[in-house]
C-alpha cells in the first residue's frame, strides 16, 4: 500500500495551489456551494421585487442553491446597487436593477460606487411598460380631465416616486415636462409601499410598471389613464396608451438586467447567464410576466455581451437629457 507523508501531502498540496489551473478548476466545479445573495434596490412588494422573486426562485431550481432575495432599498437603487459593487466578487452576490442603471451615473455625481465599471453584466431580464394611475377617488376621469386637473392644483397634488433615479421619477419628470406643470414628489424607498399610500388615497398620482399597477388596476382599488407605450398592453386591453389619451411624447418603459460585481470569474458569470436564460424559458415565469403586461426578454438577447451593449448605449441615450434638463441628485 503506498504510505503518504506529511511532506507528500504539502507538496501536493502546493502543486495544486501553485498550477493556476488546478485550483480555480476546483473551485469552479463547486460553485454555487451555498446560497446566493440576489440584492433587490428597491423594497418588498413593488415591480423589481416582483420581477426578482420570480427570477431567483427558477435560477435556485437550476443552481441547485438557493438564491435569497435581500431588499436593499433607499437613493433611487443607488444604495442596493453600492452594496453589489463592493461585494466580493466570488458570485454570490447579484444585483437585479432597472432603467435606473442607465440615468443613475448621470444623476448622480457623487456616488461611492463606480455605476459604470463596476459591474459585470450577467444578461438582460425583461421590459416593462409603465402606466399612468391615480388614487381611485381623483376627481378626473380620462387623462385629458387629469392634464387639467394638474394644470389646475399643480403642487397642491402629491406624486409619489422611489427616488430619484427611479423610473417613476423618470417617468414624473417626463409627465410634468408634457403637462408643463409641477407636482410635489414623494420618494419612497420603492414603489411598493407608494402603492399601499396611493391605494389608501394618501398620495395622489404614481406611474408605474405594469408589474405592480395590474392587479390593482384591475381590482379598481388605482384609476388608470394611460399605458406609457406606443401599444397598448394585452393584460389591460381597455388602457389607452398615452398618445391616444392626448399626450403624444409622454412615453417610457423599464428594462431589467442582473449584475455581478466586477471581477467575478468568466466561469461564474457563464453559469448564473445559464441560469437565467433557463429561468426566462420557464412557462411559468413567461405566463406570470404575461398576467402583469410584460415578457421575459428572447434568449438569444439575454447574453452578457448584448445586455453591456444595451445598457451602456442607455447611459449614452439619457446623459445629455439629463444634463440638458440640468437635474441632478446633489
Ligand atoms: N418601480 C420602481 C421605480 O420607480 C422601483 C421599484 O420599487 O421596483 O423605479
Amino acid at each position: 500500500m503506498t504510505q503518504f507523508t506529511r511532506r507528500d501531502v504539502v507538496a501536493g498540496l502546493s502543486a495544486i495551489a501553485t498550477s493556476g489551473l488546478a485550483a480555480p478548476a476546483l473551485a469552479q466545479a463547486a460553485y454555487p456551494s451555498r446560497p446566493i445573495t440576489m440584492v433587490i434596490p428597491f423594497a418588498a412588494g413593488g415591480p423589481t421585487d416582483t420581477v426578482g422573486r420570480l427570477i431567483a426562485q427558477a435560477m435556485s431550481a437550476d443552481l441547485g442553491q438557493p438564491v435569497v432575495v435581500e431588499n436593499v432599498g433607499g437613493a433611487g437603487g443607488t444604495l442596493g446597487a453600492q452594496r453589489v459593487a463592493g461585494a466580493r466578487p466570488d458570485g454570490y452576490s447579484i444585483l437585479l436593477h432597472h432603467i435606473g442603471m442607465a440615468t443613475i451615473p448621470t444623476l448622480y455625481r457623487r456616488l461611492a460606487y463606480d455605476p459604470v465599471n463596476g459591474f459585470e453584466t450577467l444578461g438582460l431580464v425583461t421590459e416593462v411598460p409603465m402606466t399612468l394611475i391615480a388614487r381611485r377617488n381623483i376627481e378626473a376621469n380620462s387623462l385629458a380631465e387629469l392634464v387639467a386637473l394638474i394644470r389646475q392644483r399643480g403642487e397642491n397634488l402629491n406624486y409619489a416616486n422611489a427616488g430619484i433615479g427611479a423610473a417613476s421619477h423618470l417617468c414624473g419628470l417626463l409627465l410634468m415636462k408634457a403637462v408643463d406643470t409641477r407636482m410635489t414628489t414623494v420618494p419612497y424607498r420603492g414603489t411598493g409601499p407608494a402603492m399601499n399610500d396611493l391605494v389608501a388615497g394618501t398620495v395622489d398620482i404614481m406611474c408605474d410598471q405594469t408589474t405592480n399597477t395590474t392587479e390593482q388596476i384591475r381590482a379598481g382599488t388605482v384609476r388608470a389613464f394611460a399605458v406609457t407605450t406606443e401599444q397598448r398592453v394585452a393584460a389591460l386591453p381597455d388602457l389607452p396608451t398615452s398618445a391616444q389619451g392626448g399626450l403624444p411624447g409622454f412615453e417610457v418603459s423599464v428594462w431589467h438586467g442582473l449584475y455581478a460585481p466586477k471581477g467575478t470569474p468568466a466561469p461564474i458569470v457563464a453559469r448564473l447567464n445559464q441560469a437565467l436564460v433557463k429561468a426566462l424559458q420557464d412557462e411559468g415565469i413567461a405566463r406570470r410576466f404575461a398576467d402583469l403586461g410584460t415578457a421575459p426578454v428572447a434568449a438569444a438577447r439575454a447574453t452578457p455581451e448584448i445586455h453591456r451593449q444595451f445598457w451602456q448605449a442607455d447611459i449614452a441615450k439619457w446623459r445629455p437629457l439629463i444634463q440638458a434638463a440640468g437635474q441632478f441628485a446633489d
